[in-house]
């Protein structure tokens, strides 16, 4: 599960960094047959950002803000997200998600 402090220790939104309600996203869309609420797919957002994200999958230019220790984390993250869905979707998933891992 990957979520971000701020300095006084509370959760923030690991997209847009505000101290809004956090909710628990999925790394590995749920289009994509996702039914495995595994830790490791989870991602703590604001409800804002979980509504605008919809189905799109978490890329790396969101958490630009964080620091270096948890971008690290979070590409550990990222790359688990990767080799499950190529392992694991169907094909016009792999390539949607390749497709927006490429616009990055
Ligand atoms: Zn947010």
């Amino acid at each position: 599960m990957f979520f971000v402090k701020n300095e006084k220790g509370e959760y923030i939104c690991a997209r847009c960094g505000c101290g809004g309600k956090i909710t628990k996203d999925h790394f590995i869309p749920k289009s994509c047959g996702m039914t495995v609420n595994e830790e490791g797919n989870y991602v703590g957002i604001c409800e804002k950002c979980n509504r605008e994200k919809g189905d799109d999958i978490v890329l790396p230019s969101w958490y630009s803000f964080l620091p270096r220790g948890q971008q690290e984390e979070l590409r550990r993250y990222l790359r688990y997200a990767r080799s499950y869905v190529l392992q694991k979707c169907k094909d016009e998933e792999v390539e949607k998600y390749l497709r927006e891992m490429k616009r990055e």
